[in-house]
Order: structure tokens, then C-alpha cells, then sequence
């Protein structure tokens, strides 16, 4: 007798800690019929245990994913060990509100959910728990994680003064396409260009004013360019493009355009208005260039050509011409 009573507070200490704890509990039968709803349910759905109690669960919540949770149910009552789903698998189950306020920017309750067997005394599961844990704290902040790290590859990778990649990352993209261009065989322009006289540039009109110079020079190449080049600084005042599927005759056209776009352009600085030229290289892709570094020293080479020949001009590599 005194066994059973003590028994008796144990168990309503245990249905008190149940119904209080930060997790949600829900039991249903095979039939999704619901037998144990408790607080942090019932906070979170408003809608009471009384009312949801031997009620099918999918009639309350039309939006849950039922194929989804009776595939995983079966699965838990068959093998008769437990399931577990994480937030990342599956945001939540239940959409429920975020009450978090320290990420209270997040849209709903991220959730990690259990799933376990409850079995009869003859071995035979025909319950099962569902644990609902909120998880939104955790969700939240290895988000604004994973955002700050694809903010910081974006720093590393892009030059700050243009937005155009960086001379490591563009050579690294170089690198890598110069090898599927030989793996397949297919056309590819490269193109090396310096701004003209800039020493003059900055001389003139300063350092900042110079800065303008090199900005414009790479938003007239941004906006000439297709969506498949890939386009770096490279130096200072130098750039480099590279050009796949192009033939010797498009790269000169585009070159051309972006010459004379620049030829044609006044960048108003509070510095004062500045007119100014670059010399361009051009060096398609030859079948005898077994690295892409003599690539590279090819359209250096057609920019040195264009520099000596007086500048304001594009060349084009001439394979017969040495590079060293
Ligand atoms: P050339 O026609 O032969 O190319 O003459 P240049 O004067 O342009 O040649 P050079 O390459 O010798 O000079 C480049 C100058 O660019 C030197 C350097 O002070 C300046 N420079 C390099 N980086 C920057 C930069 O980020 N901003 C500014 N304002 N100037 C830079
Ligand atoms: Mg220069
Ligand atoms: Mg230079």
C-alpha cells in the first residue's frame, strides 16, 4: 500500500515535469489518434489537450506532412527503435510561431523531432511518442554562421576597389578552365590590358582621382562582357579577361569596343575631368601552350606589341614571335 502510493507521487511528479518541459510530447495510437498533447503543445498550437484528445492528429493540422511522418511511424513500429529528424532534413513538423526573442528575426520554430516506440507489455508497439524539440536558437545562429562565412570567401576572392575577382582567384579560374579547354579542345581568347600613361593619371589629378579611373575601367569591361568570361584584376592598373568560345576575330571585336568605349569616356572626378586609353593583348588559344602560364605571357606579349606600336590599340599574338 505505502509502495503504491509513493508510487502514485512519483507519477504525478513525473506527468507534472512532462507537462512543463521545454519539449513537446505528443502519443497517438497506429491510428494517429492522440493521446497525450502536453504544455508546451498546447502553448505553442493553442489549441488544448482536451480538445485534441482522441482526435485524429491530421485533422487538426491539415498542413503536416502526412505521407512523410506515417512512412517514418511505420518505419519506428516495424524496426521498433527510434527515428530522428533534424532541422536540417526538415525545418520543422509542426509550424509553429518562433517565441525565441534573441532570434526573434527567424520566420517560424525550427525543430528537431524524435520519434520513438511505446511497446505493450506483449512486445507489440502501438503507440508511439513524438519528442518536438525547438531548436530554433541553434538554426538561427548557424545560419547567420554559414552568412558571414559566404560574405568573408566573397572578401577574399574579390577586389575591393573594383568587384572584379582578385589577381589569386582569377589566376585560380584560369588555371582551371585552361585545363578543360585543353581536355576538350575548345576555343578560348586571353586577353591581358594596361591603362595608358596612369603614372600621368595619378600625377595629374591624384591618387583618389586615379582610383576613379581604374573603377571606370572596370565597369566598362563588366558591362561589355558576356556572362561566361571571367574577368580579374590583375595588377594595378592591369586586367585580365579571359574569353571561352571565343575565336581570335570576337575577342578582337570585343576588345575593340571596349577600347573605344573608354577612348570615348570622360570620368568626372571632384578632381576634374579625365580622358584616357589602354593597350590590349590578345592571345587565342594554341594548340602547343602546355601551361596556362605561357598562355599569359602570350597576351603580355600582344600588350607589349601594343604599347611599343603607341598604345590606344589592340594586338594580337603572334605565334611566331618568342615570349621570353
Ligand atoms: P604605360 O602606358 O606604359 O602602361 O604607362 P603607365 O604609367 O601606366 O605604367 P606603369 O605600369 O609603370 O605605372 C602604373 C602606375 O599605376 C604606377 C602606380 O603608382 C599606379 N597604380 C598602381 N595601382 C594603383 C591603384 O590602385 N590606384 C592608383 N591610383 N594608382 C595605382
Ligand atoms: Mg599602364
Ligand atoms: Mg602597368
Amino acid at each position: 500500500m505505502a509502495d503504491n502510493q509513493s508510487g502514485m507521487i512519483e507519477f504525478h511528479w513525473l506527468m507534472d515535469m512532462l507537462e512543463s518541459v521545454e519539449v513537446g510530447l505528443v502519443v497517438l495510437d497506429m491510428d494517429y489518434r492522440v493521446s497525450v498533447w502536453n504544455g508546451f503543445m498546447e502553448n505553442n498550437s493553442g489549441i488544448t489537450a482536451s480538445s485534441i484528445k482522441e482526435k485524429n492528429l491530421f485533422e487538426f493540422f491539415p498542413d503536416l506532412p502526412e505521407k512523410w511522418l506515417k512512412r517514418k511511424v511505420e518505419t519506428v513500429r516495424l524496426l521498433k527503435t527510434r527515428a530522428f529528424t533534424t532541422w536540417e532534413q526538415r525545418p520543422y513538423l509542426f509550424h509553429f510561431g518562433n517565441t525565441r526573442p534573441i532570434t526573434g528575426t527567424a520566420p517560424y520554430m525550427y525543430q528537431n523531432l524524435t520519434i520513438s516506440p511505446l511497446t505493450a507489455s506483449d512486445g507489440v508497439v502501438q503507440q508511439v511518442c513524438l519528442m518536438i524539440y525547438d531548436v530554433t536558437d541553434i538554426a538561427a545562429s548557424r545560419q547567420a554562421l554559414e552568412r558571414v562565412n559566404k560574405q568573408l570567401t566573397m572578401m577574399s576572392e574579390v577586389d575591393g576597389l573594383t568587384g572584379l575577382l582578385n589577381r589569386v582567384t582569377w589566376e585560380k579560374q584560369l588555371a582551371g578552365e585552361f585545363e578543360r579547354i585543353r581536355r576538350y579542345g575548345n576555343n578560348a581568347a586571353l586577353v591581358m590590358f594596361d591603362i595608358d600613361h596612369f603614372k600621368r593619371v595619378n600625377d595629374t589629378y591624384g591618387h583618389v582621382a586615379g582610383d576613379e579611373v581604374i573603377r571606370h575601367t572596370a565597369s566598362t569591361l563588366t558591362q561589355s562582357m558576356r556572362q561566361a568570361d571571367v574577368a580579374g584584376r590583375y595588377g594595378g592598373e592591369e586586367f585580365g579577361m579571359l574569353l571561352p568560345e571565343t575565336d581570335v576575330e570576337g575577342a578582337v571585336a570585343l576588345c575593340e569596343r571596349i577600347r573605344k568605349a573608354i577612348e570615348k569616356a570622360e570620368v568626372v572626378t571632384s578632381d576634374g575631368t579625365i580622358q584616357y586609353t589602354i593597350s590590349m593583348g590578345v592571345a587565342p588559344i594554341l594548340l602547343d601552350t602546355d601551361h596556362y602560364l605561357d598562355w599569359l605571357k602570350q597576351a603580355d606579349a600582344a600588350l607589349y606589341t601594343a604599347k611599343e606600336s603607341g598604345r590606344n590599340q589592340v594586338q594580337v599574338f603572334d605565334g611566331s614571335a618568342s615570349v621570353e
